[in-house]
């Protein structure tokens, strides 16, 4: 640290003080060059959040969704990403857990919701129909207590069918606070939204909350389905997500598909949706509603 001069030192402290606290639970924390650059980039990132909402650098992709059985495409997921001036194209995972830790996520996540809904708005008049898209809230996002208000005002405003917007909510988010997390999602549902319970199988969710909460769609986990041709274990535990969500009477998707054997192994299990690179990545909203909108017409 000779080379460092005592304001950087400083922060340097501040730095591990703070990651003692929040990310290793360890008395000492040692900061090398690429945590502090990590760190110079995380608050470059919040301090630029503002300025990337009102300059749309945000941008939304679709992923498609299909119905495996018959190759067609059943809807779609909205994925954001940030198209930054100086940084070029930042991944979710490089700013959706910073913005949920320092509290930011909300603001994002109503940027992408409205988004999402003008653009169902859009679609349903120019083509007179659409296909369910999903968008992805954080834990703080459907705590948040205009959650539901704003969410009704958007879509009545824009005149948009709940039923065309589903709301992805991973296994994670909802650890906590089950009982408030049960009575937040009867409430949506209620009104019409569907909610699609993510990421199943790679979180810490006991079975308990599937008593508590009635979902309308589960989705199994992209890890479940790595090495499916060798583990025994991921085959089976597929067919038991599989078999729960018949019983459930719920309806269940797979995500993460790379591969030819992936799908054909889906497909003999009865699944009936998939979604993964192997059968489309995301894409920009124009390509998706070329592939739509242009063929059905
Ligand atoms: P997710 O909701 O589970 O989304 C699926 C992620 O898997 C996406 O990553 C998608 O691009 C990626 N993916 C799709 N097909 C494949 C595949 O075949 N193989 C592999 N390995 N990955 C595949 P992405 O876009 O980087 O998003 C990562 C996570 O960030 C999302 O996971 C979601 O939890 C979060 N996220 C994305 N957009 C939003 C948003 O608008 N709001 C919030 N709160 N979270 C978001
Ligand atoms: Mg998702
Ligand atoms: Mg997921």
């Amino acid at each position: 640290q000779k080379d460092k001069n005592p304001s950087q030192l400083i922060e340097q402290a501040i730095l591990a003080c703070s990651m003692s606290m929040t990310e290793t639970n360890e008395y000492l924390v040692v900061i090398d060059e690429k945590m502090r650059m990590r760190e110079e980039r995380n608050n470059k990132l919040l301090n630029d959040l503002t300025k990337a909402i009102d300059n749309n650098e945000f941008k939304i992709y679709y992923q498609p969704k299909f119905d495996i059985q018959s190759n067609k495409i059943i809807g779609a997921e909205a994925l954001l990403r940030w198209d930054h001036p100086e940084l070029g194209i930042v991944e979710p995972r490089d700013f959706i857990p910073l913005f949920e830790k320092h509290g930011e996520i909300v603001r994002v996540d109503k940027f992408v919701r409205s988004a999402v809904i003008k653009q169902l708005s859009k679609w349903k008049n120019k083509y007179g129909f659409v296909l369910p898209i999903s968008v992805n809230v954080s834990r703080a996002d459907v705590l948040d207590q205009t959650f539901e208000y704003s969410l009704n005002v958007l879509m009545d405003e824009y005149d948009v069918d709940r039923d065309s917007l589903i709301i992805e909510i991973n296994e994670n988010s909802l650890v906590d606070n089950v009982n408030q997390f049960a009575s937040i999602l009867k409430r949506l549902r209620s009104h019409g939204y569907k909610i699609e319970l993510d990421d199943f199988g790679n979180g810490y969710l006991s079975l308990k909350i599937l008593s508590l909460v009635t979902f309308d769609v589960l989705k199994i986990d992209g890890t479940l389905l790595e090495n499916i041709e060798n583990s025994e274990k991921n085959a089976l535990f597929v067919k038991i997500v599989i078999g729960l969500s018949k019983n459930l009477d719920t309806f269940v998707i797979a995500e993460g598909v790379e591969t030819e054997k992936q799908l054909d192994f889906l497909k003999e299990v009865g699944c009936s949706c998939a979604q993964g690179f192997y059968l489309s990545k995301p894409l920009l909203v124009n390509e998706f509603e070329d592939l739509i909108f242009k063929k059905e017409k």
